[in-house]
């Protein structure tokens, strides 16, 4: 492995994931869900082999249809405007997404400010982009991580080429507040920085929390890359379609490196995700009713557990603090974890360059049937 990638080794994903297999363990660490997504886009996607869309190499930006669904949804959903032809860009995935965007838009020693704990694909694209990563950490206050806005502001040098924002957030659940956001968007426009913002979240969020794009405020339009997801909207992880949207210039920039990575992907699932981004409202809501559940029967079997929980305003993930439970090293818990409750989780250090900041910090999944759930709590509650 070269230097730049020297650090990264195995994801902590396929790690925990085949532990989970190979210890016959319930798998509440890699974020996918156990139940597929809905019956109506399955049978789409069929349709779609069976009718010869998409068997050969669909078009580099996408098919027509889903670029055109694409746009609408960000029309309906957040009054964003893109057109389909020079703004909207189908990828393998929001993982291509990322990786073609920090490709595209870094420069050999750019800095590069990222949210810490950070998506553990963040660093390495960074690293493959030749960036240098900036980690700007979240800190536990009141029951969730917050950004102090002080610090990322600081964060910001001379060779500060982009902001890597994710909200909805990975691991810690946090939803950046509309003050927040225009924050950033402040900042991005003060310093003339790029911004790439992952918000493959964006349908979960929950009670008084509201998901609002970066790209919607003063100024951010022409320097913002929003990252979208299909894997993580419709409960269909496997089937790995993402999407960008960006002004015409940016989304050029994607578009090149984005073709000498996959060139394209999913031909046929296109289609049918296509027709998914056109469910009606009603989709959207169950969806998010459905995991608001499944966050509280988690959320309470955790504290009830002993863990101290941070509860999730969005995304399938709640983390927790371990020192509760007399423990304080999150990895030597999550490896030791399958044994002692038939549980798998994942450590947050991984997600972080300050690893002891990180240490007491694990993530459990709650994108699980409830049965699933139940079982974990109650294994998890003989801990104590
Ligand atoms: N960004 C974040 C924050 C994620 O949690 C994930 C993982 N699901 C991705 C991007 C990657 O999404 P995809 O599966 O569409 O590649
Ligand atoms: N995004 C998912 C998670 O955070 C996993 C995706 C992956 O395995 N790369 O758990």
């Amino acid at each position: 492995l070269n230097r730049r990638l020297a650090e990264f080794g195995t994801t902590i994903f396929a790690e925990m994931s085949a532990l989970a297999v190979s210890t016959g363990s319930l798998n509440l660490g890699q974020g996918f869900p156990d139940a597929d997504g809905p019956e109506e886009i399955r049978e789409a996607a069929v349709r779609a082999l069976r009718d010869g869309r998409g068997n050969q190499y669909p078009p580099g930006p996408g098919v027509p249809e889903l670029r055109t669904a694409i746009a609408a949804h960000q029309q309906r959903r957040y009054g964003l405007s893109h057109d389909p032809d020079t703004e909207v860009l189908v990828t393998a995935g929001a993982t291509e997404a990322i990786a073609a965007a920090l490709l595209a838009l870094v420069e050999p020693g750019d800095e590069v400010i990222a949210l810490e704990p950070y998506y553990d694909s963040y660093a390495a694209c960074i690293a493959m982009a030749g960036g240098r990563r900036v980690p700007v950490t979240l800190r536990p206050h009141e029951g969730a991580f917050r950004l102090d806005l002080d610090e990322l502001r600081d964060a910001v040098t001379e060779r500060t080429r982009l902001l890597l924002i994710n909200t909805p957030h990975n691991p810690t659940g946090t939803v950046l507040t509309r003050e927040e956001l225009r924050a950033i968007a402040e900042l991005a426009v003060e310093r003339d920085l790029l911004v790439v913002t992952d918000e493959v979240y964006e349908h979960l969020v929950f009670d008084d929390a509201e998901h609002v794009p970066l790209a919607t405020f003063p100024g951010m339009r022409e320097r913002t890359v929003t990252i979208g997801s299909a894997g993580k909207t419709f409960s269909f992880t496997g089937w790995k379609v993402g999407w960008v949207t960006a002004a015409p210039e940016l989304l050029t920039a994607v578009r090149s490196a984005k073709q000498f990575l996959t060139y394209v992907a999913s031909g046929p699932f296109q289609y049918a995700v296509a027709e998914a981004l056109r469910l009606p409202d009603s989709y959207f809501e169950d969806f998010r009713a459905d995991m608001r559940a499944k966050r509280d029967l988690l959320a309470t079997g955790l504290t009830e557990a002993g863990f101290e929980v941070f509860r999730p305003a969005g995304t399938y993930f709640v983390t927790t603090d371990i020192r509760p439970l007399g423990e304080s090293d999150g990895f030597a818990f999550c490896r030791a974890l399958p044994e002692r409750a038939g549980v798998v989780a994942i450590p947050n250090a991984v997600f972080y360059d300050h690893r002891e900041a990180g240490a007491p910090f694990v993530r459990f999944a709650f994108c699980k049937r409830t049965e699933i759930l139940e079982e974990a709590t109650h294994r998890l509650k003989s801990l104590t």
